[in-house]
């Protein structure tokens, strides 16, 4: 992986020293916000192993594959609207993420919620908002 990639979750900094250590260096996100942000970034980057690993085990789906003819989003922004803890091990983050599909530009505002067990935070769902 070149370290000149810049990390899609818009932090301006390369992707091997942001998001990529979560996502590929084995390191632990620290907290909630910075899993959300690799997460955003393992959907750009089409990380699904990351994806699922950092995907609670409750609400994990069997698998993330796209179906034959669904046409691929292009993640192409994120922005961290609020982050709120609400205790020692549950937390919650709104965003918005702007994807594009099929020459399209949309957008998807959310707002996740996320658990910690022992080290590791994990995205439990998230509630979207009409916008
Ligand atoms: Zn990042």
């Amino acid at each position: 992986m070149a370290k000149s990639i810049p990390c899609p979750c818009g932090s301006s900094l390369p992707l091997a020293s942001c998001c990529g250590r979560y996502i590929h260096g084995g390191q632990t996100a620290p907290d909630a916000e910075q899993l959300m942000r690799s997460r955003y970034s393992a959907f750009a980057t089409d990380q699904r192993d990351y994806l699922l690993r950092s995907w609670h085990p409750d609400t994990r789906p069997p698998n993330i594959e796209h179906q034959p003819g669904e046409p691929v989003a292009k993640w192409i922004g994120l922005k961290i609207v609020s982050h709120r803890t609400i205790d020692d091990t549950h937390s919650e983050v709104e965003f918005i993420a702007r994807y594009r599909i099929g020459g399209r530009a949309s957008r998807l505002h959310e707002t996740s919620r996320f658990i910690r067990e022992g080290d590791h935070w994990y995205y439990v769902d998230g509630t979207l908002h009409e916008s």
